[in-house]
């Protein structure tokens, strides 16, 4: 199987792919990136992935090189080149390089890379049994609405999960749960569902996704914050992501949610979109 990327307009072996030490997403993580699933070679929720990318490039002044039909054209190239199936495509934008130094000037050549890989997708005994998580203190900077590379406190709080036998850790600002390392959060109530308002949180694709099914199954939602008790107090709590797909969230540091099992909502929600994957595969 090849494994060829993109690279500012050329697509090359991944070994010939180089990029500048003075490229500003290498020094300051002056940059973007997106991760978009794929499933049986078709690509889930492009429109969301590359419109989140323009948002971000947009706050940070960095023009995008490639029009959306054009950046999805380049995906699904690799993937076919590649030969992938079940994969993710990672995308990266940054300033570009130019001579250290904080400021940037204007009119500087972004630097784009495109790569794909076969990622076997969530743990099926995971998403079947439910996972644990930890909570974690949410200290990001205020821009989180940003996908930048500058990833640091998720890494470190991902790594805390791990080593803690957790699969995610849950940020806590003010008191306030706001959502995992890599993934949006839910906590189910009484019938209702709540997550976290969009007020500096990643808009998650998946999450948008995700209200969409639950408002056409007639579930009630609310975007509020509610405290880290509140969310422990829950019948039920799930993930969502790119990567992590519905995974049913069965403990909180060491909390047991619904006796240790995913709860009845959580299901119906992973199943409305476990057959939103199923559209794509077979559309
Ligand atoms: N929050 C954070 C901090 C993330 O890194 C991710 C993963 N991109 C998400 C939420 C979930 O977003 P999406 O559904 O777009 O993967």
């Amino acid at each position: 199987m090849s494994d060829l990327v993109y690279l500012n307009g050329e697509i090359l072996p991944r070994e010939k792919a180089k990029v500048s030490i003075e490229d500003r997403g290498f020094l300051f993580a002056d940059g973007i990136y997106e991760v978009a699933r794929c499933y049986s070679g078709k690509i889930f929720a492009w429109e969301g992935h590359y419109d989140r990318l323009c948002r971000g490039a947009s706050s940070l002044r960095i023009p995008v090189p490639l029009k959306s039909d054009e950046m999805r054209r380049v995906a699904e190239d690799l993937l076919e080149r590649n030969g992938n199936r079940e994969a993710i495509v990672y995308i990266q934008l940054t300033r570009g390089a130019a001579p250290r130094a904080h400021y940037f000037e204007q009119g500087m050549e972004p630097t784009l890379v495109l790569f794909t890989r076969e990622v076997p997708g969530p743990n099926p005994d995971l998403l079947k049994k439910g996972c644990q998580v930890i909570s974690a203190v949410d200290n990001r900077w205020g821009l989180c609405y940003i996908k930048t590379t500058g990833l640091l406190p998720n890494t470190l709080a991902k790594q805390a999960a791990k080593e803690a036998g957790a699969f995610e850790a849950l940020f806590v600002r003010d008191g306030f749960v706001t959502e995992g390392s890599s993934s949006n959060c839910f906590a189910v109530s009484d019938g209702v569902i709540r997550t976290y308002p969009l007020a500096n949180i990643l808009a998650g694709i998946t999450r948008e996704i995700v209200i969409e099914l639950i408002n056409s199954l007639g579930i009630p939602l609310r975007e509020e914050a509610f405290t880290l008790e509140e969310f422990k107090g829950a019948d039920e709590a799930f993930l969502s992501g790119t990567t992590t797909e519905i995974m049913p969230i069965t403990g909180l540091d060491g909390h047991t949610f619904a006796g240790g099992r995913p709860g009845p909502i959580t299901l119906r929600v992973a199943e409305a979109f476990q057959r939103r994957i199923d559209e794509v595969r077979n559309g």
